[in-house]
This record gives structure tokens, sequence and C-alpha cells, in this order.
């Protein structure tokens, strides 16, 4: 009797310690940190230097002894890691070689690499020991900042912009003077699994919450346009001012532009003396900016492009979630596509289905990362793939294609990325693929079919009501792709772990084949196969003679539950589960084997079964 009190207790007690264990491990908590910059810049030399003072708040429960600021423009000098990474890999990113296929960034001489150096810095107004490590300053802080407090931090910084490589740079190849992305001295994001100090080797990015707050001096023939709501557009003009109103600007060869973002993170701007700035204010929705170069053979398509992003903008704020911002623009810069806070860069001469194609994918980016900030070095798939299904789905409706599966790009680019042999899991951190096609493959592809097929799943109802649900409630925050799986477990009341496992984790293959459609003495027997290790449940499709269709659904066992018939008009015949370890399945039909036409396993083709050839039963062709 004693003893087993005793156990009760230690028991009672292990509880106590397991409770608190697991809520201080799951709470969620993010950092904040709010930026005032003063930025000049030199449009001759492409020499910057900034002031800039950071209130960073920690909300972690832990006490920090160091922060880490990204110093991107370092990665563009020769003998960096970008550059090692360019000269050692397989397949260089084309933009970023010569003719030759040689680094660019190797080749560049002192007054064409990018810079960026903290000149002083202080933490509440004590000096702070620092040291630059490629592209990430490393701090060592003179006072710990604890739990639920805060340091101000002011750097001097100067800055190079570099020829144009990747992303950011001076005068890209359509002539844009300054893309401005990544140049600012920012803080590198803490959040659950601690520091995310990545080097900038080639891709992705993770940061920190806040308000924004960025004056730029600059020669004042040059036009901005990028993140943030311009403040002072009375004096600045250059199509800000409030249309038919006078602009009264300071004297001088400079302006300074100051804008103000709420609730982002990061700011990009760009900035050429031909801009050609259009605004579309949208009557349900934000004012729409656009700025591109003056040459006559794009106007066209750039004025076309306007209500396209009106559009656009609308189907993503109806299908994912309000956009939350007042403005958004599309600028004219960078070296292809690239999305940032409230405004992306994009390059300018293209068809007008690849404009509207590359501001579509964009544009949704402001739903997957900038306002469901994902950690996309860790979780590449979430922001490139979701971006990839939603833009598909947009494109679909907006420029009328129509397609029946407007996923089938995506599909064939994860069956060709099987097929090569390099595929490697989607939770690899996206600077170490092996090569950068099975990055590509992985983050673009294989993830907008992790949703495509994720609809096969739950129903296409369900997964649309998922992404809402995603939406309200990680929007502004880090997700995780646990929180994508719980959402879809939520609204779907199906367990899903294995979905997630299988599908992101591993390199696991969908194979399910029809071994045998035989005579039985009831009807007709249907055998089924697992060929690969991949768990999936199974719509079966019947098509007999006289041109009548059935339709048959095995639900697996470890989801733990059914989706809706998602074809309502031919009869649905639920059969029992297939419990997974099992290498086949069968069932009958009541028709007898000389009725049946043909069997098809998922006829909409949304599961990503890697081997087609064995998912179709033909009579005709036994
Ligand atoms: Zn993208």
């Amino acid at each position: 009797m004693k003893k087993s009190y005793a156990l009760l207790i230690v028991s009672f007690f292990s509880l106590l310690i397991h409770s608190t264990y697991a809520q201080g491990n799951h709470a969620y908590w993010q950092q904040a940190v709010d930026y005032t910059m003063d930025v000049n810049m030199d449009v001759e030399t492409y020499r910057y230097t900034g002031k800039q003072k950071l209130v960073y708040t920690n909300n972690s429960p832990d006490t920090l002894n160091r922060v880490y600021y990204h110093m991107y423009f370092n990665a563009f000098q020769p003998g960096s890691e970008m550059d090692m990474r360019l000269q050692n890999i397989a397949d260089p990113d084309r933009r970023m070689v010569d003719e030759n296929g040689k680094s660019r960034i190797a080749a560049l001489s002192p007054d064409e690499i990018g810079y960026l150096r903290a000149t002083s810095l202080t933490q509440d107004g004590k000096e702070v020991s620092y040291t630059l490590e490629g592209t990430v300053l490393v701090v060592a802080l003179d006072h710990p900042i604890t739990p639920n407090s805060s340091s101000a931090f002011d750097m001097d910084f100067e800055g190079q912009v570099p020829v144009q490589i990747r992303r950011s740079g001076r005068n890209n190849k359509e002539g844009v003077a300054l893309s401005m992305s990544q140049w600012y001295p920012k803080l590198a994001e803490y959040d659950f699994e601690g520091w995310h100090a990545d080097p900038y080797i080639a891709r992705e990015f993770h940061g920190v919450w806040g308000d924004f707050d960025v004056s730029i001096t600059l020669d004042k023939n040059y036009t901005v346009g990028g993140t943030g709501y311009l403040q002072n557009p009375q004096e600045i003009g250059h199509g800000y001012e409030a249309p038919g109103t006078k602009v009264k600007r300071p004297k001088g060869k400079t302006l300074t532009w100051h804008f103000k973002a709420p609730m982002v993170h990061d700011f990009m701007w760009a900035a050429d003396p031909d801009y050609i700035h259009d605004t579309l204010i949208m009557e349900d929705g934000p004012a729409l900016h656009f700025f591109y170069k003056n040459k006559p053979e794009i106007l066209e398509n750039w004025k076309n492009l306007q209500p396209k992003t009106a559009e656009a903008m609308r189907f993503f704020s109806e299908n994912v979630g309000p956009y939350p911002y007042e403005q958004y623009s599309v600028v004219q810069g960078g070296d292809g596509g690239m999305e940032y806070a409230m405004s992306t860069l994009i390059t300018g001469e293209r068809s007008f289905g690849s404009l509207v194609g590359v501001m579509v994918h964009e544009l949704a980016h402001s739903w997957f990362q900038h306002i469901l900030a994902t950690n996309e070095a860790k979780h590449e798939w979430m922001d490139e793939g979701f971006t990839s299904f939603i833009s598909d789905l947009c494109m679909n409706t907006i420029m009328n294609e129509n397609k029946a599966n407007p996923f089938e790009g995506s599909y064939n680019g994860y069956y060709s990325l099987v097929l090569s042999g390099k595929e490697q899991p989607q939770s690899t951190h996206a600077d170490r693929y092996e090569v950068n096609a099975a990055y590509g493959r992985a983050a673009y592809s294989k993830g907008a079919v992790f949703l495509s097929q994720l609809g096969y799943v739950i129903g296409q109802d369900k997964l649309m009501a998922t992404l809402k649900k995603y939406y309200a409630d990680f929007k502004f925050k880090h997700p995780t792709p646990n929180d994508i799986k719980r959402t879809a477990e939520k609204v779907s009341g199906m367990e899903l772990d294995w979905y997630l496992t299988d599908w992101t984790q591993t390199t696991n293959t969908i194979d399910y084949g029809i071994r045998t459609v035989s005579e039985s003495k009831s009807g007709t027997h249907i055998l089924l196969e697992r060929i690969g290790l991949m768990p999936m449940p199974l719509d079966i499709l019947v098509v007999y003679n006289d041109g009548s269709q059935e339709t048959f659904y095995i639900p697996l066992q470890m989801m733990r539950g059914e989706k809706e018939n998602p074809y309502g008009q031919v009869k649905r015949t639920v059969l029992p589960d297939w419990a997974w370890a099992n290498p086949e399945y069968s069932f009958e039909l009541s028709k007898s084997l000389s009725e049946v036409k043909a069997v098809v396993i998922d006829p909409s083709q949304l599961m990503a079964d890697i081997d087609i050839n064995n998912n179709i039963w033909l009579a005709d062709s036994q």
C-alpha cells in the first residue's frame, strides 16, 4: 500500500515536470527588431554609407550573449563561399558564370565587388567587439540580453554595390541602375531552433519581423521603388505626389526619400533615372505601383501587366487570405524574379505570358514567404512549392489556361527528378543539394505536388480550407512543416504524419499497380499491389462496356479517416482500409469480367505515382 502510494507521488511529479517542459518547449514566440536607417548613395561610384539604429527585443526564454548580422554583399568577392560554390558545382547558375562557364564573381575587380562593413557598433551606447566572417558579422555583446528585454544597437556602415551577379547589384542586363536587395546589415533570426546566421552561399532567407523606417538620399533624377510607404511624396514627386498637385522639392542635387514599412522582415529598393512610374489603385485592394524602363519595345506589355496584377492580387486575397498592406510594387530590376516585402524585382524584357507568369509567382510569395515566413533555407519547399502551387492555379484562371491539371509541369518536374537519380529529401538545407537542378525540382516541383497531392488525399475543398486556416493561424509568423500538416489534420480530421514524413524527409516513392483482373465466382476479382514504399489511399475507376462507370475508394488505414467523394456524379463504394504493410489488396466487382472495359488507379493523376503504366488495365489489350 505504502509503496504504491509513493509510486503515485512519483508519477504525479513526473507528470508535472513533463507538462511544464512541454509547454516551455512549444509555446510560440518570435523575436522583434525595429530598424531606423539613414543611407547615402553615390550613384557615380556605387558606394554608400549608412547609419542604422536597431531596437532588438528578445521574446525568447533564453539569455543572449551574441547577435549576428547578415552582411550579404560580401558574397560578391573573389574567394567568397558563394564564389567557391559556383566554381565547384556541376550545374552553376548560368547568370553567375561567363560564356566559358567561369565564375563571374572570381573576375570582379576591387571597384566592381560588393562589400558591406560595419565601421562602428554600440549596444545601448557601449562599444561592442565584432568580427566579420564572410557574409556574417559575429557580435559579442557588451551585456547579455535577458528574456523579455530590449537592446538598442547603433551601427555605422559602408558598402559598395556589386556589379550585378545574382539578385542585387548595379546595372543589370536590362540597364537598371540599382537593384538594392540584401543590401543592409540585417539581423539574423533566432527562433526555437536557435540562431540562423547562415552564410550567403546561394539562396534563401529567414528574417526577423519588425517595423522599418528608411531614409535614402541619392541623385534627385533617380526614381525609387520598393518596400515601404513613401512619407514625403509632395517633396519627392516622381509620380508619388497626389494627382494634379504641385511638388515642392528642397534645393540641392539630391533628394531624401523617407519610407516606412510596418511588420516586414526585409527591405528592398531599386532606383533608376529612366523609370516610368505608374500607379493602379485597386478599389478592393492596395495601390499597385509599377516601375519600368522607358524602352518602346516593353511599354505595351508593362501597361497590360497592370490589370493582370490586380486580378492576381484579388485571386490570392480570396483564395489564401486578404493582402494586409496598402501597397505592392512591381519593379523592373534584378536578374529574373525575386520576392521582397511589399514588392518584387523582375526582369522586364519578356513575352507578355512570361511577364505575367513571373509577376504572379513573385506576388504569390507575398503570402508564402512575406506573410507566412517559413525558414526557406530549411523548408524551401514550403515557400517555393506553395508559391508554385497557388500561382499555377492563378495563371489557370487569369490567363484562361483552363488546363485539366494545372500542376502538370510540377508533376513532370518531380518525375524527372526521381528518374535523374539525384533526388535528395526536401528536408535538405537549400545550400546543400549536390546539384542546383535537384534543389529546383525538390523545392518548386515536389513542393507544389505536396499541396496538389494533399488535395487528392483529403479532398480539394479541404485543401483550399487548409490554406485559408494556415494563413489565418500563422500569418506574420514562422510556420514549420508540422504547422501545415497539423492544419490539414484539423481541417480534414485525418492523421497525416505519414504524408509529411515520407514526402518531405525521405525519397520514398509512390507506386501502386493493378496486378490482375480476373473472373471470380461472384463477378470480377481485382488484385492490386503496392510496389513503392510510400503509402497512399487509392481512388479506383471502373468503366464498363455499356459506358457506365463506378468508383471505389480504399482509405489508407493509418490516416484514420475518409475523404468525401471527389467524383460526386459517379457512384462510389468505400472499401475496407488498406493497412500499409500488406503488399497486396483485392476486391470484387459484382459484374462479370466480360462487362469490364477498363480499371484505372487515380484517374485524376494527382497522386504522384512514378510508374503510371501499371495504373491502367484495359480489356482490349489483354
Ligand atoms: Zn519563388
